[in-house]
């Protein structure tokens, strides 16, 4: 009852009544969740969708929001942050926001997938990136970047390489390496993937958004890699998908 009255509202402005019944109240569902945005303050949204991808905390675009469900119990400062983090106007309110959203423990109902390990027919290719990641770290991090796992990927066909934060859930930070980008592309590429999966980790241990907006690319130039998400740009710029996306990892594509 209360999600088809909720449905029916949401299409128009009048949400007042519902909002005021559920003031307070911890969500249960996508819609709910919506309400309780709408009365924190959330305007340019018109659908909510709860996502189930342990990497993506938060999106939005073209009026949906797609929230990670482990937010549906989240503290209202967490969902005031995923309001600011929306219609925030200023780079430092919202960066402040993101903070929080992404301090904030989020628990699937769901286990965590096996991570795939490394083939052990790549482990000298994984080995030799971890030399690299030292090499790379002392050059350009004043060997200030954590030491991490490298994984070697055979299953990475779209994506080159992802750098992936680790979760309060004890799942560790990691880069991943497509063994398919070093067979068609070669080891110069391969290193290049590496060293822009390093900046991700430098904004991952330096307390920013693992994103490709303007802290990355500042950063990519510094260390003299091209400051783009995709190795070969596309002829049109902008992202792919319009969706503006607050995650725990990044990935280079191809
Ligand atoms: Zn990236």
């Amino acid at each position: 009852m209360l999600r088809a009255l909720t449905r029916l509202l949401l299409g128009r402005r009048d949400v007042a009544q519902l909002e005021l019944g559920l003031h307070g109240g911890t969500p249960h569902n996508a819609d709910e969740l919506l309400v309780r945005l709408r009365q924190l303050g959330l305007r340019r949204i018109m659908r909510c969708r709860l996502t189930r991808n342990r990497n993506v905390m938060v999106s939005f675009g073209a009026g949906e929001l797609r929230v990670h469900e482990g937010y549906l119990s989240a503290p209202e400062s967490v969902l005031r942050a995923i309001v600011v983090f929306v219609e925030g106007r200023s780079r430092a309110e919202r960066r402040d926001a993101q903070r929080i959203i992404v301090a904030h423990p989020v628990r699937s109902p769901r286990p965590a997938a096996r991570r795939e390990r490394t083939h052990p027919g790549d482990v000298e290719f994984a080995a030799q990136l971890t030399a690299w990641h030292a090499r790379y770290n002392a050059r350009h991090f004043q060997s200030r970047l954590k030491p991490i796992e490298i994984r070697v990927s055979r299953r990475m066909k779209m994506r080159l390489g992802h750098y992936t934060a680790a979760t309060t859930g004890g799942e560790t930070a990691e880069i991943a390496i497509s063994l398919a980008h070093l067979r068609k592309h070669g080891w110069q590429e391969t290193l290049h993937t590496l060293l822009h999966e390093m900046v991700h980790q430098w904004q991952d241990e330096t307390g920013h958004t693992i994103d490709h907006a303007a802290t990355f690319r500042a950063k990519a130039r510094a260390v003299g890699i091209a400051p783009y998400a995709r190795r070969v740009l596309a002829s049109r710029p902008g992202t792919a998908d319009g969706f503006k996306t607050l995650g725990r990892r990044a990935a280079r594509k191809g």
